[in-house]
């Protein structure tokens, strides 16, 4: 049923470079999957992240090369839409293929195809996954506000005025110098109705003695993000009963091992889930899922410069599941001046909230704007298998 595929790598250049603790950004570096099932063409979308998953674009396109997509075909039902959608649940595709991204580049350009060849939403397929009844929650998601390193706090906020800043649910603010984290926090704090949450994001960049230093200052905070070098369990479970400083993970914790290493070691108190990072929607999903099981709670995020088919997936998870302590929405608007998708990337930024994508699949698809921005590194076929294109 699979009966061709592409992959292209999509680097868009920024209208503005974001910054946090250890990168700036300047363009996308996205790998896209164009898949067809019976003729039907799906788009999905991978964000390797070198310092989360230590994939590179190369790396992702060579793992997406691997994938032996004639004996993954023959491993789906396709006879109805829940069989071809609990068939690619089964198949764990993050098991499968080589690395996160590539993963959930196919993954959601398998289920965009399965989901428009039926005429149905992306959240139907998410129904599949047989999720508890509490999880589900059809709607708009409150979205957090995320100011980056090199933007201050004060201003920022004092810009949204008064009806927007009345609004906002959650504001995360990107630290780095640990001497500057508690001046941004009350920067925050000080403008923020009592009932706004607020998270800083440290991106790893803390030592240990830093952290707990700092730890007592950060009176009012929901949580730190990444406090310390990533996977630092012991240090991480000694920061938290030293100072009482929730701790999220977010490069630590990119599937079940991590989540449950961090249970078993008590270095968190929340997690963020990514799609790419994790392995795609139902990876995601599944990884939230059981983080709620388990009493940790859930940040559903994304990655600075997803081009379309990531965040749309995203956007999905966000508006079905209820479970989520916040969402981030990325600011794919301002970042890419031109309109990448059809419909274009929105956020309602006085309500701080988005809104669920119609279907049919992820509900967006791709414009010459960001096509221009791709290249075709390879063609599948089920004859053939894969060619490099020269
Ligand atoms: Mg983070």
């Amino acid at each position: 049923m699979i009966s061709h595929v592409r992959l292209h790598t999509a680097t868009v250049p920024m209208a503005t470079a974001f910054d946090h603790a250890t990168r700036s950004r300047r363009r996308s570096e996205s790998v896209l999957v164009e898949l067809r099932v019976g003729g039907v063409r799906g788009w999905g979308e991978g964000a390797p992240r070198g310092y989360v998953t230590g994939e590179t674009l190369e790396s992702t396109a060579e793992a997406v090369q691997a994938c032996d997509l004639a004996a993954l075909a023959d491993r789906i039902d396709w006879r109805t839409f829940d069989s071809t959608v609990a068939s690619v649940a089964a198949l764990d595709l993050p098991e499968l293929v080589d690395g996160p991204s590539a993963a959930a580049a196919v993954e959601i350009a398998l289920l965009d195809a399965v989901c428009r060849r039926f005429d149905r939403p992306l959240a139907d397929a998410l129904r599949v996954l047989g999720a508890p009844a509490r999880l589900h929650r059809t709607g708009p998601a409150s979205v957090s506000l995320v100011i980056h390193l090199s933007r201050d706090v004060a201003s920022t906020l004092d810009d949204l005025g008064p009806r927007a800043l009345a609004k906002l649910r959650h504001v995360k603010i990107k630290v780095a110098d640990p001497a500057d984290a508690a001046r941004r926090l009350s920067a925050a704090r000080d403008r923020l109705p009592a009932g706004t949450r607020v998270s800083l994001d440290v991106n790893g960049s803390w030592s240990p003695a830093e952290a707990e230093r700092v730890g007592g200052e950060l009176t009012g905070v929901a949580w730190v993000e990444e406090p310390l070098a990533p996977r630092s369990w012991p240090e991480l479970a000694r920061l938290r009963q030293r100072t009482g400083l929730p701790v999220m993970l977010d490069e630590s914790c990119t599937g079940p091992a991590d989540l449950h290493t961090a249970v078993d070691t008590g270095a968190a108190d929340h997690i963020n889930v990514r799609l790419s990072k994790c392995g795609g929607l139902f990876a995601a999903a599944r990884l939230a899922a059981r983080a709620d099981e388990l009493g940790v709670g859930c940040q559903l995020g994304v990655h600075v410069a997803e081009v379309g088919p990531l965040w749309a997936a995203g956007r999905a998870l966000a508006t079905e599941w209820g479970l989520w302590q916040t969402v981030e929405a990325g600011r794919g608007d301002e970042w890419f001046p031109d309109r990448l998708t059809r419909p274009a990337f929105s956020v309602d930024r006085v309500r701080h909230r988005v809104m669920p994508l119609a279907g049919p699949g992820i509900g967006i698809e791709p414009t010459e704007a960001l096509l221009r921005h791709t290249r075709c590194l390879a063609t599948w076929r089920p004859d053939s298998g894969w060619r490099r294109n020269r």
